[in-house]
């Protein structure tokens, strides 16, 4: 089968993959769009040891199993479900998973993967390809909803336009919250489509109870240090390739709270897709052959998301 493999840091299209033969508790699913994320580009660049086919965020058919015939979206986790830490509930700090298209699985970038059964979920009839494929960042986006104490805060400060940024200043917006949005990139405030999102490009020191940082970088990180008040809360989204540079003085200064946030449930992102907070963004779709054009369009700040289908769709 076709489809693209990252080696040592380089992308490969091939057409002779190995074809995946589903196991028991398994499902065979035909990706029809895979998102390229920014985990992807980290991979590239050495974040973890990757060699094999990447790609996590996707919506396909299921070829087999219960599911057979519908759309699916995936859990990214692929747990044990056996030990102590699984068992507590906590699947995604299975000391033994793997992750699709990240670690140690095979991931979307393909014309068919095989992924646990029970991680799929069926995509609601009315939702598009289109907007189910964000399903994945949309469940981290609202995974940040669930860091924070009930109610919501009255607002809070997103660092970072990027497509993590821009989900989670929608879910927040969408919940209620006033978000402010830094923005370093105008073009990326193309993509706010919430009249509640304020873009901003500098925030006040210590003005800030509540921020958000999907920055990516040491320099937005620091940002949203400096912008938080006293005994204010920072969720971290970032996956930074290189964290040199970080002043985490403020922590202990103003005695902040950091609090980690990862991925989040498939099943409340398809629901909230549903319910129509997001109406068709920006996006732009390359066969797995052109993974080099596609690439190169994740980097340009006009699109929302790139996505790539195998070549015969
Ligand atoms: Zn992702
Ligand atoms: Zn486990």
């Amino acid at each position: 089968m076709q489809g693209i493999r990252l080696c040592q840091g380089q992308w490969w299209v091939s057409d002779t993959l190995e074809v995946a033969t589903p196991g028991p508790d398994e499902t065979l699913v035909s990706v029809r769009f895979a998102g390229i994320c920014g985990t992807d580009l980290a991979l590239a660049a050495g974040y973890y040891a990757f060699d094999g086919i990447p790609g996590h965020e996707f919506v396909g058919v299921a070829e087999t199993g219960p599911l057979q015939g519908r759309r699916v979206v995936a859990d990214i986790n692929l747990s044990c479900g056996r030990c102590d830490v699984c068992l507590s509930g906590q699947t995604k700090h299975c000391p033994s998973r793997q992750v699709l298209g990240i670690k140690q699985a095979a991931g979307v970038f393909a014309e068919q993967v095989c992924i646990p059964t029970a991680n799929l979920f069926e995509v609601p009839d009315g939702l598009s390809d289109e907007l189910a494929v964000l399903a994945e960042p949309v469940a981290a986006a609202l995974e940040v909803l669930a860091e924070m104490p009930k109610p919501i805060p009255e607002s809070a400060t997103v660092i970072g336009a990027g497509r993590l940024g821009l989900l989670a200043a929608h879910v927040l917006a969408a919940a209620g919250c006033k978000v402010k949005l830094l923005v370093r990139n105008q073009t990326r405030a193309l993509h706010v489509q919430n009249r509640d999102i304020e873009i901003v490009t500098h925030i006040k020191p210590s003005s800030e109870s509540w921020v958000v940082d999907c920055s990516g970088s040491v320099s937005g990180l620091n940002a949203a240090l400096a912008a938080l008040s006293p005994r204010g809360t920072l969720v971290l989204k970032s996956t930074l390739q290189e964290a040199v540079g970080i002043d985490f003085s403020p922590v202990m200064v103003k005695e902040l709270t950091v609090q980690g946030s990862r991925c989040g449930k498939l099943d409340q992102a398809l629901i909230w897709l549903a319910s129509g907070h997001l109406t068709e963004p920006e996006m732009v779709s390359f066969g797995f052959s052109d993974i080099e054009r596609a690439l190169a369009a994740a980097l340009d700040p006009r699109f929302f998301k790139v996505l790539l289908r195998p070549n015969r769709v």
